[in-house]
């Protein structure tokens, strides 16, 4: 039996887990608390950890695992830089779910957009309260509006191939440009400059860390729509929430915020919100929050528990390749150079 310490369980992870554990030898710890120093020692006594996208596996807590004898990370998530690979190397395995439904998140970013620029969300309430008038609808069209993609990966790609359908022209940035693709490759600078849209589809990295900070915000069209589907931190919210009060950024679609992490999955609704920054985006009318829901599909959670319990067995057979590992052997995870059927180290 293979035990497995399952942090920041929600209600909707349990059922598709549950059933595949028994089929596969498993043992689940279903904790409710977010992994972090504090709480690494629950997972004294089993053989993997299961985490998702607001853990904190730093460095410490990779230490305290490999004290521990945990031989594996197994990130519910295809985002991982909440976890120190580079400080796991050579002590714990890193395994993640790459691809669990790249069209979840894609099509969610497209509704943000669509809900923003036709301003559904002011219609349904309106409507739900019998008021029928369209003053303050106006919206416009996605057709031949220039979208700016950053991070032509998976998700990426799919949400460029929706947005041609729109009629929209695309263009897009990505420091790995993807071969023999249609794709029309321009520089960030040109994304900012040109865009009427922009998406965010890269991960997070020190080098992708407010890739839309004031400078950026400066270079962009009056009126831009900026969409974050990623990771939070890949925009200076104190500099967008700036853009805003400026008329600069004509409407912002977050399903990521950079602080999210004590917040978001959660009903804080009764609460004080005790995050300035995010009441005050919150509370423009041109901005639409959503809690790291783009993921949240059927497709997408029964994915990722076949994904997740497929990585975890295979890393515990004999001679076992480790299933979808982020390895750091060459130090260049993104394009991992190992031979497939290898382990990491
Ligand atoms: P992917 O690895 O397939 O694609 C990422 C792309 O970003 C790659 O083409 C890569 O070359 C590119 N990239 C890497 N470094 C870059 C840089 N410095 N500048 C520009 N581009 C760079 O990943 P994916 O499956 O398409 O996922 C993209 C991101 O979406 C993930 O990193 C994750 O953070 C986020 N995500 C969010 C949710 C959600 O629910 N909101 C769900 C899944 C994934």
């Amino acid at each position: 039996m293979i035990k497995v310490a399952f942090y920041d369980t929600k209600a909707y992870d349990k059922p598709s887990f549950e059933e595949l554990a028994e089929k596969n030898n498993i043992e689940f710890r279903f904790l409710e608390t977010k992994l972090n120093a504090d709480t690494v020692s629950l997972a004294k006594g089993c053989d993997a950890v299961c985490v998702f996208v607001n853990d904190d596996v730093n460095k410490e807590v990779i230490d305290r695992l490999y004290y521990y004898g945990v031989k594996l990370i197994a990130l519910r998530s295809a985002g991982y830089n909440n976890v120190d690979v580079r400080s796991a190397f050579g002590k714990v395995h890193v395994v993640h779910v790459p691809a669990y439904s790249p069209y979840s998140v894609a099509e969610h970013a497209i509704a943000l957009l669509l809900t923003s620029v036709r301003r559904i969300h002011k219609a349904y309430n309106r409507t739900r309260d019998f008021n029928f008038s369209l003053n303050g609808l106006t919206g416009f069209n996605l057709n031949g509006k220039t979208v700016g993609v950053i991070g032509t990966g998976r998700i990426g790609r799919i949400f460029i191939d929706i947005c041609k359908g729109f009629g929209m022209r695309v263009i897009a940035y990505d420091k790995f440009p993807a071969k023999n693709s249609e794709i029309e490759y321009v520089s960030t600078e040109k994304i900012f400059e040109e865009s009427d849209i922009i998406s965010l589809h890269c991960p997070l990295t020190d080098e992708t860390k407010h890739i839309i900070d004031e400078a950026a915000i400066a270079k962009m069209k009056k009126g831009v729509v900026i969409i974050n589907t990623s990771r939070g931190a890949l925009i200076d919210a104190e500099a967008l929430l700036k853009g805003i009060k400026d008329r600069k950024v004509g409407a912002a679609c977050l399903d990521v915020y950079e602080e999210e992490a004590d917040i978001f999955f959660e009903d804080r609704s009764g609460h004080i919100l005790n995050d300035e920054l995010l009441s005050r985006l919150i509370s423009m009318p041109n901005v639409i929050v959503t809690s790291h829901q783009a993921f949240l599909t059927e497709e997408a959670l029964s994915n990722i528990a076949e994904t997740t319990v497929k990585n975890i067995t295979s890393c515990f057979e004999n001679d076992g390749i480790c299933d979808n590992e982020l390895c750091y052997r060459c130090g260049n995870i993104e394009h991992c150079m190992k031979e497939r059927k290898e382990r990491c180290f």
